[in-house]
């Protein structure tokens, strides 16, 4: 199998024919062997009826169905395991994405990434969630040293060994290029062409900027301090106990000079910091203590072996 494409869909039913469309269109003159995967994710209108349907017509489609609705990172995670294509392409069923852009990414891959990431550089969607979704791409690439303008585009490749080993669990989707960037793969870009939203709605509210903040900690946390949380919490423990003892020791100088210390609002201040100082200490310990038990099933990520 040379493609897998994998597709989340929830309540997707009207964009999915001229989606299966779109794609034969522009993935069958390049003649390779290779399946549609499309994962509904707990549809409740007739997404999956259109699907059984749809299979006549496309015998390289495969359909997972999850009995109620878990999210597009879960619906990703599935397809990931399921895909038996040397390279897979990920799009969401909504038309937004254009599977003309297939080839285009196919050919990225070639230049030696291991993945490559869309960029919807001229974007059809309303400015309250342009917005937002621009500054979430500056703070997500100066914080992860990763070079790109878009890390939630639905539509990407990778190479096989990558979506074999990167976990997308939760929401992580929108983080999905650190993930595959921690574990030492190359990561590059392309503009790709975007769409207005035809059918149906967005699946993602207000919600979706909280809980980004979030994950954005959530992933900051797994890839750089996961197997090492002493170096995050020791250093925020120290930084904090040694200010305290700083503001202690001069008010102590004060004390033998004679002056009362026991109102001051700073007092009170240093001994905070110390505490807190400590309590990040133990925390980091107890931390690496976990992450210590935890070692025996880490996976590093190997390229290859030669025996
Ligand atoms: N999706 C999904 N499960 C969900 C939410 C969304 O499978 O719980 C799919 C959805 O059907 C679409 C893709 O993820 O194919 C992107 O969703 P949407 O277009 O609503 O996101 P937006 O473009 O508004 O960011
Ligand atoms: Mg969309």
């Amino acid at each position: 199998m040379d493609l897998s494409i994998i597709i989340p869909a929830f309540n997707e039913h009207e964009s999915l024919p001229e989606l299966l469309e779109s794609i034969s269109g522009s993935v069958n003159p390049l003649n390779l062997a290779y399946e549609i995967i499309v994962i509904d994710d707990g549809s409740t209108d007739t997404t999956l009826e259109v699907l059984r349907a749809l299979k006549q017509k496309y015998p390289r489609l495969k359909v997972l169905s999850f009995r109620k609705n878990y999210g597009k990172s879960p619906a990703l995670s599935e397809g990931f395991k399921i895909a038996q294509g040397k390279r897979v392409i990920t799009m969401d069923a909504d038309l937004q994405d254009d599977p003309a852009e297939i080839p285009n990414l196919l050919a990225k891959l070639e230049e030696g990434f291991d993945m490559v990431s869309g960029w919807k550089k001229n974007r059809h969607d309303p400015l309250s969630k342009v917005i937002p979704s621009r500054i979430f791409n500056f703070v997500v690439a100066k914080l992860s040293g990763i070079p790109i303008h878009d890390f939630n585009c639905g539509l990407k490749a990778y190479r096989r060994e990558v979506v074999k080993s990167i976990q997308v669990y939760g929401e992580l989707h929108r983080f999905i290029p650190m993930l595959v960037r921690w574990q030492g793969f190359r990561v590059g870009e392309i503009p790709v062409l975007h769409h207005r939203r035809r059918y149906g709605i967005t699946k993602f509210g207000v919600a979706r900027f909280f809980n980004g903040f979030f994950d954005l900690l959530t992933v900051l946390f797994l890839t750089r301090f996961k197997s090492t949380p002493l170096h995050i919490f020791g250093f925020l423990g120290l930084i904090s106990f040694f200010i305290g003892l700083g503001v202690e020791l001069y008010l102590t100088w004060h004390w033998f000079a004679g002056y009362g210390i026991g109102q001051r609002p700073l007092f009170f201040l240093g001994i905070l910091l110390i505490i807190v100082g400590v309590q990040f200490i133990g925390f980091g310990l107890l931390a690496e203590m976990i992450s210590a038990s935890l070692a025996e099933n880490v996976n590093y990520s190997i390229k290859e072996k030669i025996e």
